[in-house]
């Protein structure tokens, strides 16, 4: 088993197989990083820039942490304060920073498709923070491993991931990932939150929560993604926690053992009930926010370690 890739843009280009080295590279990752020395040198004498023209909490700072206990030189840029403002464009911010040689380059971006054209554009290996509502591959791979690790498998586990699938990165990189896992996955939501033609996806979708979840081994929760609506979806937030919030009545429907995600930031009393998300027997989302530090990790060293055979040949 190998991981082909020169960058990291989408799950939807990865091999099963290369899905399951990320992941078993990441295990050994959360390892140290539960131990007293979080060292390792799998990126020493390399730089890397992470780009955000989004807001980010979780994926800058683990991705960042993750380069630093590589060993990695690592810049974050501003991008609020950047050149972008004077009027330069993606491509040349990009070129700009190429001519730097850094080695890996981490991008978020608010439209879909302008890490992959970024990627074209530089020598270095990119890394999709999550791009519009496209994908956010690493947010993807690390609810892998927390699902991988709570279950002990990823194959044959209905999955049902609720809310705001139409403006979710996660979703749409979360179904290429567990499909590709042969996870049997719903999706749960108001119809105006789900793309027409998602039933063409290979997933059922459901619109009533309670038959969306019957039986589901992990519930996956979603927030409204209000930064990315044009114009209203939902009647009121308030009809919207009453029909599609995850509380105990709901979550009732799913397997006694079901556990609880959510890729964070969280609304409390919108999307999820706050003691269902601090229940520490049925939520993993801390555990989710510990496997992020891990799987940018492993994504990191296996991308390092392609790009220096490419300059090595
Ligand atoms: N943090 C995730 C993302 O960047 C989910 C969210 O923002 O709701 O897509």
């Amino acid at each position: 088993m190998t991981f082909r890739q020169d960058h990291l843009l989408g799950i939807e280009s990865l091999a099963p197989d290369e899905i399951a080295v990320i992941l078993d590279l990441a295990d050994s990752y959360a390892a140290l990083n539960r131990g007293p020395e979080k060292h390792a040198a799998a990126l020493a004498g390399l730089t890397q820039i992470n780009m955000f023209f989004e807001t980010s909490t979780r994926t800058q700072a683990s991705f960042e942490i993750a380069g630093l206990r590589l060993g990695a030189d690592v810049m974050s840029m501003s991008m609020h304060a950047s050149s972008i403002k004077k009027g330069e464009t993606l491509i040349d911010t990009a070129l700009t920073l190429n001519a730097m040689h850094p080695d890996l380059l981490v991008v978020r971006h608010p439209q879909s498709g302008a890490v992959d054209l970024l990627a074209q554009k530089v020598t270095c290996a990119v890394l999709n923070a999550g791009d519009g509502r496209h994908e956010h591959p690493t947010q993807a791979l690390l609810d892998a491993l927390t699902i991988r690790r709570a279950k002990g498998r990823l194959h044959r586990l209905t999955v049902a991931i609720c809310g705001d699938i139409s403006h979710s990165r996660v979703a749409r990189s979360n179904i290429w990932l567990l499909g590709k896992m042969e996870s049997r996955i719903r999706l749960v939501g108001p119809p105006t939150l789900i793309p027409t033609g998602a039933a063409d996806w290979g997933v059922e979708v459901f619109h009533d929560m309670a038959q969306g979840l019957e039986g589901a081994d992990v519930v996956m929760m979603l927030r409204l993604q209000n930064e990315r609506m044009d114009g209203g979806f939902i009647p009121s937030t308030r009809e919207y926690y009453h029909r599609y919030g995850l509380d105990a009545e709901k979550l009732a429907r799913a397997k006694p053992d079901a556990i609880v995600m959510h890729p964070g930031p969280m609304n409390r009393g919108v999307e999820i009930d706050g003691t269902i998300a601090d229940d520490i027997n049925r939520s993993v989302i801390q555990e989710q926010v510990e496997m992020g530090v891990a799987v940018r990790m492993a994504a990191m060293d296996l991308l390092a370690r392609n790009l220096r055979a490419r300059r090595a040949a």
